[in-house]
């Protein structure tokens, strides 16, 4: 939350923000460092980054992807990891273009290489073409997209060669997967969420370096910062049931500031031990068509990608 006359309980200078779940008041300069330490503890944490480490930094060209760019590239800096921006150019029709300049120019100002991949390129198809094709339109533009960036982001990252992914999923957004997968009663999704997971044999570690830090307060370190990001929404957004979850968690937060912080706390310790048991026994299942891990003949992908195909030939 924002205030005014008030001052910084570290320096005394204005302060510009209040926490409420803390009751810190801080300014702008100390807002902003609280937000590197927090990020910089997160990593250190769950072990997320290692030294020698290739970091590719999904940046979206929002508000939380871009704040993760500039914060990676001043931590990797001082502790010699090497970060590469990677973007995914969906083929979204009149929405991804300005992402993608965005990304590409945040990422020259901070001399971080940047590459881009589409899903024209890896899969042979955009996503609007994908649902045109797609049978009866029986599915979400965004099971179908998150499903595709998810590998697209994984092929970005072995073309430049990186150990790690790095996403900038944050506290709100863990929270709103945790409560749907709670309530769908998807136990094995819900383990996934762990942060400090292996990964796969032969895939890049993904990382959250934002899990612990709340959407609101990523949003004031991007304005403060004078980061440019994209704030026109996706024209196939449709969250359903997130949107709810997350109009709920909001209302409890401000009735009850630190709400949020407890239940993730909570989340995490239910977690731990399930997660790390979970990362052991995930790896052996490869897919038929392109050899990745899978949990079934085919993965995810294949089954989008004949999907399409399927359909796109019957139509001929
Ligand atoms: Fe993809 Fe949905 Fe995000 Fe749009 S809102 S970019 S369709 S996941
Ligand atoms: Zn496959």
């Amino acid at each position: 939350m924002t205030t005014g006359r008030q001052k910084c309980g570290f320096c005394g200078g204005e302060s510009v923000y209040h926490r409420l779940y803390s009751g810190e008041q801080l300014c702008r300069s100390c807002f902003r460092d609280s937000l590197e330490e927090k990020t910089r503890r997160t990593i250190s944490q769950y072990k997320m980054l290692k030294h020698g480490d290739t970091v590719a930094v999904a940046v979206s060209g929002g508000k939380d992807s871009l704040s993760l760019l500039d914060i990676l590239s001043k931590l990797t800096q001082a502790h010699g990891e090497k970060i590469v921006a990677v973007t995914v150019d969906e083929g979204i029709e009149g929405y991804r273009g300005e992402a993608v300049e965005l990304a590409r120019s945040e990422a020259a100002k901070r001399d971080v290489p940047f590459h881009v991949v589409s899903f024209e390129s890896l899969f042979g198809f955009t996503l609007n073409r994908a649902l045109d094709a797609w049978p009866d339109r029986s599915i979400s533009a965004c099971t179908v997209c998150g499903i595709l960036r998810r590998r697209a982001i994984d092929l970005a990252a072995e073309q430049v060669g990186a150990t790690v992914v790095a996403t900038a999923h944050n506290l709100d957004d863990f929270l709103q997967t945790y409560f749907i997968n709670l309530t769908s009663g998807d136990v094995g999704r819900l383990e996934f969420l762990y942060p400090g997971l292996e990964p796969s044999i032969g895939l890049p570690r993904r990382v959250k370096p934002f899990v612990e830090i709340y959407e609101e307060e990523i949003a004031f370190y991007a304005f403060l910062s004078g980061i440019p990001f994209q704030t026109e929404p996706c024209p196939y957004m449709d969250e359903g049931v997130r949107t709810e979850i997350r109009e709920f968690l909001n209302r409890l937060e401000r009735r009850h500031p630190g709400v949020k912080h407890s239940t993730y706390k909570t989340a995490m310790k239910m977690l731990s031990g399930r997660g790390e048991e979970k990362s052991s026994d995930r790896r052996s299942v490869r897919c038929n068509r392109c050899g990745r891990p899978a949990s079934d003949k085919l993965c995810s992908v294949c089954r989008i990608i004949e999907t399409i195909q399927n359909n796109r030939s019957s139509k001929l």
